[in-house]
């Protein structure tokens, strides 16, 4: 078995792709109005994710494949990594020290008393 790729090996394979695929050339990763497309188009996979849980059943923790094409809801929660990731790389930011960042600070935060709910 190979190793399961990092984030950042994930982010670069994946902006690599994207480009590919003639996406992000000719970008400027400093033009804020084309970053903010891609921050829609990263809004429009998470309002699939959101579609998909209102889909009947309840198995949200696999993915599914219709053919070789991986659907379901973890599927989708896997376009928003993907899709933020990408963003990440395009203007040159590295995602995993983000995220590491984010997380040991987020660890000191402590008990929150003002959660929203969904119910
Ligand atoms: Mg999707």
């Amino acid at each position: 078995m190979t190793n399961p790729m990092t984030l950042a090996e994930i982010a670069k394979n994946a902006y690599a792709s994207a480009q590919t695929s003639g996406f992000y050339t000719g970008e400027n990763p400093r033009d804020k109005v084309s970053v903010a497309r891609h921050l829609a188009g990263l809004h429009a996979e998470v309002a699939e994710v959101f579609e998909d849980l209102r889909r009947p059943g309840p198995v949200l923790n696999r993915v599914f494949f219709d053919g070789d094409k991986p659907i379901g809801f973890l599927a989708e929660l896997a376009d928003v990594v993907i899709y933020a990731a990408t963003i990440a790389e395009h203007v040159g930011g590295d995602i995993q020290a983000a995220v590491q960042a984010k997380m040991t600070y987020n660890a000191t935060r402590g008990v929150r008393t003002d959660k929203e709910t969904l119910s």
